[in-house]
């Protein structure tokens, strides 16, 4: 008989019921270090009191409205995000795909509007996600994404990841644009260059492409910067974000350019949902937290404490670990053993990661996280080793 809950997942048997800090507090009694953070999500955490404080608070004065009417907590977050990025413009989605799917629309409406209603197609790159709309899936084209659900949507063509040559090869009259994550999350912590990125960003300028970057993962403070592609000095004119925006409330955003969105005008894309007051509340507090004086520096420092022991743990452990990747506290260490099975031995040991492409495992840990949590999950990565050694 099928799960009553639709079997997509192959889920864990561990269910918690409580959160606080770092910490997590299963049914079964135990407690685990979160470094999972709901795969880049709780940016703060679990039961942050200031987050609680904006969602509670916000839920005694009103839910939802509605996109038919102005929304106060939108204007206010779309100023901030406009303020600190390359952009002019923001739309409000529930998720990440949704985020994704708009910037894709955004890039095809602008050349449709600007005279190049041929330019519908967008270059992708391989090992990509980009969520699981059809769109999505078409645009990723991983076998796993896909296999079963075609046809898929035409009008994706993809390279490898972080190869110039076979990108420029790629573009013919139909390009629209290019899509990346800046650093590869699903794919398995596969972080693109400062000179890849910056390489894009010429090639669009040559073409007259829109250069769209993915940071659904890699934004919002991950890498200790609030954006990933600010590490190589350059801007999309189009870019995604999700994950840790709501610290755990569903959110995310496309943000754009005013030149890039000058076709989504009034009619032209739309949700029912998308910035809703709670996620507003929610949203501009995350930001609150994010932007205070130090945070983000602090981000780096930790990052730069946990890099260090993780680079000892893998000298000290070479039959287990074999390479560390990625940036600020969105890293990944590639296994010689199963990824897979690192994750579920640390996980008894008391440690949740989170499993990823390449037979990477991922360390996406809250990001206020300080030494006592490095030093807790280092230990417990060594003992897991270890157990590995035996
Ligand atoms: C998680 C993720 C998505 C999809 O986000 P959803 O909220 O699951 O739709 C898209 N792109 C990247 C890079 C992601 O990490």
């Amino acid at each position: 008989m099928i799960p009553v809950v639709m079997p997509t997942y192959s889920r864990i048997d561990v269910v918690f019921e409580r959160g606080e800090g770092p910490y997590l507090y299963a049914t079964n009694g135990r407690r685990y270090l979160d470094f999972a953070a709901g795969i880049a999500v709780n940016a703060f955490g679990h039961a942050h009191p200031y987050l609680i404080q904006a969602l509670t608070e916000q839920a005694h004065k009103l839910w939802h409205t509605s996109n038919l009417f102005r929304v106060a907590g939108q204007e206010t977050l779309a100023t901030r995000l406009t303020d600190l990025t390359f952009a002019d413009t923001v739309f409000f989605t529930n998720s990440g795909a949704e985020a994704w799917e708009c910037g894709a629309k955004l890039i095809r409406k602008y050349h449709y509007e600007t005279g190049n209603p041929q330019k519908t197609r967008i270059i992708t790159f391989e090992q990509a996600f980009h969520g699981r709309t059809l769109g999505a899936v078409s645009a990723a084209k991983q076998e796993k994404l896909v296999k079963g659900f075609g046809p898929l949507l035409d009008g994706f063509d993809q390279v490898a990841f972080g190869n110039l040559n076979e990108l420029r090869n790629a573009i013919t009259p139909e390009t629209g644009g290019i899509c990346v994550e800046p650093i590869q999350g699903e794919g398995g912590i596969r972080t693109g260059s400062a000179d890849f990125l910056r390489g894009l960003r010429q090639v669009c300028d040559e073409f007259g492409l829109l250069l769209f970057f993915d940071e659904i993962q890699c934004g919002m403070g991950r890498t200790g910067k609030l954006f990933a592609h600010e590490w190589a000095g350059v801007t999309p004119d189009v870019m995604c974000v999700a994950k840790g925006i709501g610290g755990g409330f569903p959110l995310g955003a496309c943000l754009a350019t005013e030149k890039a969105a000058s076709g989504m005008v009034a009619g032209t894309h739309g949700s029912t949902y998308g910035g809703n007051p709670l996620a507003m509340a929610v949203g501009n507090a995350v930001l609150d937290l994010m932007m205070a004086p130090g945070f983000l520096d602090q981000v780096q420092a930790t990052s730069g404490l946990l890099q260090g022991k993780l680079e000892q743990l893998i000298k000290a452990n070479p039959g287990v670990f074999a390479e560390l990747r990625g940036m600020g506290l969105m890293l990944g260490i590639k296994c010689v053993v199963p990824s897979g099975d690192v994750v579920a031995k640390a996980r008894e040991n008391g440690l949740l990661l989170v499993p990823a492409g390449d037979n990477v495992f991922r360390i996406l840990p809250p990001l206020n996280i300080g030494e006592a949590e490095v030093n807790e999950a280092i230990a417990i990565l060594d003992k897991t080793a270890k157990e590995f050694a035996a």
